[in-house]
């Protein structure tokens, strides 16, 4: 069980600076400070790579929320934005292994071919890509290519679970849990804006900053297969996981970042000391 592991881990928080953080994040950067063990470290990273939605000022109010509540990190903190070339070398790595095609599909032509075939198959989170560019010919792909066209690359994700056989990841609360990736569909593994996704991204920087241990919230759970699959194809390491619960308002609803009067700051501003934030969240002080 977790609460007896002993071991010096790799931990890290990896907020998103799209807002404050509230007592979720509070929660899951306890959960993620503590886990490190005696003599492991903690990261801070911070999620940067969506341009129109991450401002540099949440980007100062989360070490200075994270600060107040008694988290040190250890420096330098990484930002993904600034390190694009990690990630398009891992794309080209998955390229080579021809795992990856271009997708030059708007989202309207998505959610028309799922509208026309009417039997979309649905992952974990909704209905999952068609796969309408797997099977561009070459001479498709090389017309488009030369018009031009905005693409996104995706993950061949039958050929990948073909390539990486079967696969599994270790939670310290669940166990072992079976990877399905092929829920997920082709998934994204670089924007049309952006050369990286969320998941080559948290897979590149969790190896390049030796985690051991990923804790994060349980909606991330599923994703993990996702994860598993890319650290399975890029000879990677796998890391441990701890997925956390989420703690919920009074309605039993999941904290959002638009919820303000739970944010660490606003908590602060009205009086509250770190301990009591940490009460809040449930954690022992
Ligand atoms: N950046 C993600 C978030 O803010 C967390 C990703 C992760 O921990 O893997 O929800």
């Amino acid at each position: 069980m977790a609460k007896f592991r002993t071991a010096a881990e790799v931990t890290r928080f990896a907020p998103s600076p799209t807002g404050y953080l509230h007592i979720g994040h509070a929660y899951s950067a306890l959960k993620a400070y503590r886990a490190r063990g005696p003599g492991g470290s903690f990261l801070l990273r911070i999620e940067d790579i969506d341009p129109g939605r991450c401002r540099d000022e949440f980007v100062e109010a989360i070490c200075e929320d994270l600060r107040w509540l008694g988290l040190g990190w250890e420096e330098p903190v990484r930002r993904q934005s600034e390190h694009m070339d990690d990630y398009l070398r891992a794309a080209a790595t998955l390229e080579r292994g021809g795992l990856v095609y271009p997708c030059f599909c708007t989202r309207s032509d998505i959610r028309l071919e799922i509208e026309r075939s009417g039997q979309a198959p649905h992952g974990p989170e909704g209905p999952i890509y068609p796969g309408i560019c797997r099977g561009l010919s070459s001479a498709e792909r090389t017309a488009a290519f030369a018009d031009g066209r905005p693409y996104a690359r995706r993950l061949d994700v039958v050929r990948a679970t073909a390539t990486a056989g079967p696969l599994a990841w270790h939670d310290l609360g669940r166990g072992d849990v079976a990877a399905r990736p092929e829920r997920f569909g082709d998934v994204v593994l670089a924007r049309k804006d952006v050369p990286t996704s969320y998941h080559l991204s948290v897979v590149v920087d969790d190896h390049l900053q030796g985690v051991t241990l990923v804790t994060r919230g349980e909606d991330l759970a599923p994703l993990t297969d996702v994860h598993r699959l890319l650290q399975a194809l890029l000879d990677y390491e796998p890391p441990e996981y701890l997925h956390h619960r989420l703690i919920t308002d009074p309605g039993g609803r999941r904290l959002a970042k638009r919820d303000r009067a739970m944010t660490i700051r606003s908590l602060r501003m009205s009086g509250h000391t770190p301990s009591d934030v940490i009460a809040m969240t449930g954690l022992e002080i």
